[in-house]
């Protein structure tokens, strides 16, 4: 399994597409629950009227409650493992909640040991949601720089539009999508409609949208070879992206 020739091999039978109708869509943690019901009650009211056109695996983010658990630990010496398990339980208290507002709609919250039913409950259900998170826990890679877990929810939902070949991966965030720097510090930055990973690359921007993690596994993805980010505290966004209308950015390899 070392071998490079043999290794290349394995990427000859083409995949299967395991859900190719259904859309993989992260609500923001910081971006956007934390907002509270001002940004999150409309959105749960989209959502309602999206379910019943729209397949949807809807991840949620930490936020804030996770930078906050993240600096605690990094005060007590937690290595980097453990603030994966602190930041998991945050973007599930999340979930948990978004979960709850949606109630009426009957539609599971499930946890990585539950993704064997998402084809069932996709079928029946038309939606479900989980955590963004992805599982890795105790064996989160060390980040190159500080120790932060360098997948985090962005990177959780990506991996899962990934595997399952979803048809969409839309991150709900609160600005309209990428800029050439951060909109909230840098009055001037400008919008970028669609950009490939590798002119984002060249850019070599201070900050971006998305979690790094998420454009560095684009790199090799078999599937979801692009993203959409869009602002979701503007009414419709979500409608159009699931239609595959042009709103937002969208990011794709290149
Ligand atoms: P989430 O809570 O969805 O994970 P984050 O707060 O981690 O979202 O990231 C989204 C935020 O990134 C935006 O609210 C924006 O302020 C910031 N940001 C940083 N750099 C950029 C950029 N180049 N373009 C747009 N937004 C950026
Ligand atoms: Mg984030």
């Amino acid at each position: 399994m070392t071998d490079e020739q043999l290794l290349s091999q394995t990427s000859k039978p083409e995949t299967i597409q395991i859900l190719p109708t259904a859309n993989v869509v992260k609500i923001g943690g910081q971006s956007f629950i934390d907002r509270g019901r001002e940004a999150v009650f409309p959105i749960i009211e989209e959502l309602k009227q999206c379910i019943p056109y729209h397949k949807m695996i809807i991840g949620t983010g930490a936020g804030t409650r996770a930078r906050h658990a993240y600096s605690v630990g990094i005060d007590l010496g937690m290595p980097t493992g453990v603030l994966s398990v602190l930041g998991t339980f945050v973007s599930m208290q999340n979930a948990r909640m978004l979960h709850y507002l949606l109630a009426d709609q009957g539609i599971p919250f499930i946890e990585p040991v539950q993704f064997p039913q998402l084809p069932l409950y996709l079928a029946e259900r038309q939606a479900v949601i989980f955590f963004g998170m992805p599982p890795y826990t105790f064996w989160q890679r060390n980040p190159a720089i500080g120790r932060i877990p360098p997948n985090r929810t962005d990177t959780g939902a990506y991996l899962i539009s990934e595997v399952f070949a979803a048809k969409s991966m839309i991150y709900i965030k609160d600005e309209e999508g990428l800029y050439t720097a951060d909109p909230k510090k840098e009055k001037n930055a400008k919008f970028i409609p669609r950009i490939s990973t590798s002119e984002l690359k060249a850019m070599n921007l201070k900050d971006v949208v998305v979690e790094r993690a998420v454009l560095e596994m684009m790199e090799h993805a078999e599937h979801r070879k692009s993203i959409r980010v869009i602002n979701g505290l503007k009414q419709g966004n979500l409608t159009k992206a699931l239609n595959g209308e042009p709103v937002g950015t969208e990011i794709y390899v290149g």
